[in-house]
C-alpha cells in the first residue's frame, strides 16, 4: 500500500486461463429485504476484537503468498472460514491453480443503497530473511507490533476490513447498505489473475457496488507531531510499459561491425536519458500540496505549485526530490536490459523495458510518439506491454463525506484528497464505475512505512486495533447514508 509518496513497486501482468469459478448464489445482491425486528446493538468488546485481530494477522502473514507465484488460495480459505463461522456467507475462487480470491457479503437493510467494497490483496512481494530482524514470514509479535512481509502491504488492511464487518455483526448494527469483502492475489504483478479477473468473471457478485476503498492512502501525523491528516487518493498515474527491441548484424565480437543492435540501444537509452517530459500540475496534487502547505506551515510556494514551479530555482529544488518530480510530470525508467548471454556473441538483437508513469490525463500514444521522436531511429521497434486508461474518482461523494466527519470527529483531522504516484487494483473498479479511495483508516508510523516493500515490515497492535474501530464508525456513518 501507499500513503502519500511512500513507494510501491511496479506490477508485471501475467495473462492465464481460469479454472472453473465455484457458483455464488450466498453472495449475489438480494431483491428484497425485511427489516428484521432487530433486538438493539450490543457494545463491542474491543479488547477481545484486537486479540482476535492480532491472532487473525500473525496466522496470516505466516501463510507466504509471496508473488510471484502468489499461492494465495490457503489465505482465501482461512479469510472464508472465519467470516463462515460468525455467519457471514463468502466464497473462494481459484482463477488459476494454487491462486487464490475470497469475497464475503455483510446485508445490510437497505433496498436501494449502493454496497461499498472492502478490497484487499493477499500476495505480498518477496523478502530476505537475512535482511530482517526477525523471519519475514514468522507473524511474530513481540513489544506491541506484528512483524512480517504483509503487516502493512496488504494483509493488515485486509484484517481490519474483516475484523470490522465481524464487529458490526457482532454487535447487532444494522447498516442501511450491504458491505462487500474482497481479497485478491496477484496485486504486485498488476493483478491480471486477481482484481482483474475477479472484475472480468464474477461482477455480478458486486454488481450493487457503488464505493469501494482500498490502499493507497491512510492517515499521516503532521510535522507538529499533534494533528494528523487523512490522506484519500482519488486518482492514480498509469503504466505505460514498453519494449524497445534493437537488431543489427549477428557474429563475433573479434570482427565487430560498426553498429550492433546493442550500440543502437544504448544510443536510443541514452537520448530518452536526456529527455525531460512537461511539467504539469493536476488538480489534486495542486490541492494536496496547497491544503499540506497550510496544515503543515510548508513551503509558501507550495499553496500555489502550478505558478511556483515556473520559477526555474524553485522548480529545480521541488523536482530534486524524486516523488515530487514523479507528481508532476510522466516518468521514463529503463528496468530491463537484455542481450546477448556470452561476452564474445554479438547478438541480432537486443532489447530494453521502460516503464513509463502517466499523469491522469496524458495520452498514451502521444507519449509513445514523444517516445519515438526522441529516439530518432526508426529501426527501433517500440512495443507497448502494459497499459490501461488513467481513470480518476470524484473528491467529492457521499462516501467522502463519511471520510470527513471521521476524520473530525476521531481525529479532529482534515481530509486531503491526493494522487499516489504508483498504481494499485482500484483501476479495476473505477472502470467499472465504482467510486473508488485509496484510503485504510490506519495510521502508518514513518518507521513502519519504510517497511513497505522494504525490510522489516511491521505493524503496531494499536494501530491495528484503532483502524478496525475508525473503520467501523466510519461504515456506521457511510451505512447511515442513502444514495
Ligand atoms: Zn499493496
Amino acid at each position: 500500500m501507499a500513503i502519500a509518496a511512500a513507494p510501491i513497486l511496479a506490477c508485471l501482468a501475467i495473462s492465464g486461463s481460469a479454472f472453473a469459478a465455484s457458483p455464488t448464489p450466498n453472495l449475489l445482491p438480494a431483491e428484497s429485504r425485511g427489516v428484521s425486528q432487530a433486538p438493539p446493538p450490543q457494545p463491542i468488546n474491543w479488547d477481545r476484537v484486537t486479540q482476535e485481530a492480532t491472532d487473525l494477522l500473525s496466522r496470516y502473514i505466516q501463510i507466504n503468498t509471496t508473488n510471484p507465484p502468489g499461492n494465495e488460495l490457503d489465505a482465501a480459505r482461512m479469510l472464508k472460514e472465519k467470516f463462515l463461522t460468525d455467519g457471514i456467507p463468502a466464497t473462494t475462487w481459484e482463477p488459476q491453480k494454487g491462486r487464490g480470491i475470497v469475497a464475503a457479503r455483510l446485508r445490510g437493510i437497505g433496498k436501494h443503497t449502493k454496497s461499498i467494497i472492502l478490497l484487499s490483496h493477499m500476495d505480498v512481494v518477496p523478502a530476505n530473511p537475512k535482511e530482517w530482524q526477525f523471519p519475514p514470514f514468522s507473524g511474530l509479535v513481540k513489544n506491541g507490533q506484528i512483524w512480517g512481509r504483509g503487516a502493512i502491504d496488504d494483509k493488515g488492511p485486509g484484517v481490519i476490513e474483516l475484523m470490522a464487518m465481524l464487529a458490526i455483526k457482532r454487535a447487532g448494527i444494522l447498516l442501511n447498505r450491504d458491505v462487500l469483502f474482497i481479497a485478491t492475489g496477484d496485486e504486485e504483478e498488476g493483478g491480471k489473475n486477481g482484481a482483474g479477473w475477479f472484475v472480468d468473471h464474477e461482477a455480478s457478485v458486486f454488481s450493487d457496488a457503488g464505493y469501494l476503498l482500498n490502499e493507497g492512502g491512510g492517515i499521516s501525523p503532521l510535522a507538529d507531531n499533534k494533528r494528523k491528516v487523512y490522506v484519500v487518493s482519488v486518482t492514480e498515474k498509469t503504466p505505460l510499459w514498453l519494449r524497445l527491441t534493437a537488431s543489427g548484424p549477428a557474429g563475433h565480437a573479434s570482427d565487430p561491425p560498426a553498429e550492433t543492435a546493442v550500440t543502437r540501444l544504448v544510443r536510443a537509452l541514452d537520448k530518452l536519458s536526456e529527455y525531460k517530459t512537461p511539467i504539469h500540475v493536476i488538480g489534486p496534487v495542486q490541492d494536496y500540496y496547497h491544503t499540506m502547505a497550510e496544515l503543515d506551515h510548508g513551503p509558501k510556494q507550495q499553496l500555489d505549485l502550478s505558478t511556483a514551479l515556473k520559477d526555474p530555482e524553485y522548480q529545480n529544488k521541488f523536482l530534486a526530490d524524486p516523488s515530487q518530480n514523479a507528481a508532476v510530470r510522466d516518468t521514463i525508467t529503463p528496468t530491463v536490459l537484455s542481450a546477448s548471454p556470452k561476452t564474445n556473441v554479438i547478438s541480432e538483437t537486443a532489447y530494453a523495458e521502460i516503464d513509463c508513469r502517466l499523469l491522469p490525463g496524458s495520452d498514451p500514444k502521444t507519449v509513445t510518439s514523444d517516445i519515438k521522436k526522441v529516439i530518432g531511429d526508426d529501426t527501433i521497434k517500440v512495443d507497448v506491454l502494459l497499459n490501461f486508461p488513467p481513470i480518476s474518482s470524484p473528491s467529492r461523494s457521499p462516501l467522502m463525506t463519511s471520510i470527513d466527519t471521521l476524520a473530525r470527529e476521531h481525529d479532529q483531522a482534515s481530509v486531503v484528497p491526493s494522487m499516489i504516484i504508483e498504481f494499485t487494483d482500484s483501476h479495476y473498479f473505477r472502470q467499472k464505475k465504482i467510486v473508488s479511495y485509496g484510503f485504510i483508516p490506519i495510521e502508518v508510523l514513518p518507521a513502519e512505512g519504510k517497511g513497505i516493500h522494504g525490510i522489516n515490515e511491521r505493524i503496531g497492535v494499536k494501530e491495528l486495533a484503532d483502524g478496525i474501530q475508525r473503520m467501523v464508525e466510519l461504515l456506521k456513518n457511510f451505512g447511515a447514508r442513502i444514495r
